[in-house]
């Protein structure tokens, strides 16, 4: 078992938003050529310096209790809301273009729903000396915020890029595309932050694609910062059953449910107001998502059971499903106040105090009424 699989625990995965399936949790073998790593020229660049001061919101703060002990120094890790920019790392063949429509973006979804973090931005490109650089940077960025890192298991390690025994934090997004958000935020280490990742393709910069893709990824932030208790030290080798994970979706296996449904529909429907972008865009992506409807219908699973890998695009019914429940409640209600109870409450519990219902009643509700005719689903949508 690979260590780094269990450190890309509480991940929130993403493929991108109509195009592309999820990208699967795995350390997919890359075949293919030799590894070369000179070039460090990597084209770092600080939107702003992090000032790591001034955090409300931070995770949990027993001022009584400040006697020495670790544990609670442990809790002082900043998490949350910040007023700290979030850093940039770039591959060297990333455009200067490329890094400023990322950073634009993560600024906006900042502006729409609050700044959370700590959050590094990582922009990964095609060539794979520029990548094999960045993960050389991921690995002094971490070794020096966190004097814990693991170097051996949480670098790049054995040979990625050449027979595929290995594994590095970029080496898949070169030939996979896609986007990531990864949460490290566990008691075992000494340094608390959001990788948000961008890559060139699947959906590439001069796609629009690329901008609610963004947005999704940056809701993730958002969600996983509205979360502060930290992981606990894994005990059966099973990511799946992390306790934040838990704490997400009610039960004890990782599933999209809402934190792919609700990063997708926040992300489309706040793009869809920016703008420049065009009356029927959400209801036209809406539409195209319909097309799941079918598939889960015929998988005969619950939404809530609904797995990363399914033969069709998942994101896209539990998309429908967000809609729906902004449509009897309201947008506020679902980002806001359910995000913010689920820490106290609980998942199920939060649910039903913003819904009205528990998950699987409305999730019933649901089936019923994505039955009918499209023409009908699209009158929710705004
Ligand atoms: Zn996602």
């Amino acid at each position: 078992m690979k260590k780094t699989l269990i450190l890309l625990v509480l991940i929130s995965f993403c493929g991108g938003t109509t195009d592309t399936g999820p990208v699967t949790i795995e350390d997919t073998p890359v075949e293919d050529s030799e590894v070369t790593s000179e070039s460090q020229n990597e084209n770092e660049k600080e939107v702003a310096e992090s000032k790591k001061t001034s955090n409300e919101d931070t995770t949990v703060a027993d001022e009584e209790t400040s006697d020495e002990n670790t544990a609670v120094s442990a809790n002082k890790i900043l998490w949350g809301a910040t007023d700290a920019k979030p850093e940039v790392y770039a591959a060297a063949d990333v455009s200067q273009a490329t890094i400023d429509l990322t950073v634009e973006w993560v600024n906006k979804a900042i502006g729409y729903w609050g700044s959370y973090g700590p959050l590094e931005i990582w922009i990964v490109g095609t060539g794979k000396d520029e990548v094999i650089a960045l993960d050389e940077k991921w690995c002094e960025v971490r070794s020096t915020k966190d004097p814990n890192w693991n170097k051996e298991w949480d670098c790049a390690n054995g040979d990625p890029y050449g027979s595929g025994d290995g594994w590095s934090p970029f080496y898949r997004y070169i030939n996979d595309g896609g986007a990531a958000v990864s949460s490290y935020i566990s008691d075992h280490l000494g340094y608390y932050f959001n990788a948000l990742i961008m890559s060139s393709k699947y959906p590439g910069p001069e796609e629009e694609d690329y901008k609610p893709v963004i947005l999704h990824e940056y809701f993730h932030v958002y969600q996983h910062g509205n979360l502060s208790i930290p992981e606990l030290p894994d005990t059966d080798g099973d990511w799946r059953t992390s306790n934040r994970n838990v704490y997400f979706n009610g039960g004890e296996v990782q599933v999209p449910f809402l934190m792919e449904g609700g990063a997708e529909y926040m992300a489309q429907y706040w793009y869809s107001k920016e703008t420049g972008v065009d009356a029927g865009y959400l209801k036209r992506v809406m539409e195209y998502k319909a097309e799941a409807i079918k598939p889960y219908f015929n998988t005969g699973k619950s939404l809530r059971e609904l797995g990363y890998d399914e033969e069709f695009n998942s994101y896209d019914i539990l998309t429908w499903f967000v809609a729906y429940l902004v449509h009897n409640t309201s947008e506020e209600t679902f980002r806001v106040n359910f995000w913010t109870q689920i820490e106290d409450l609980g998942f199920e519990e939060a649910f039903k105090t913003n819904f009205g219902k528990s998950a699987d009643d409305m999730i019933a509700e649901f089936d019923t009424w994505v039955a009918q005719p499209i023409d009908v689903l699209l009158e929710i949508i705004p």
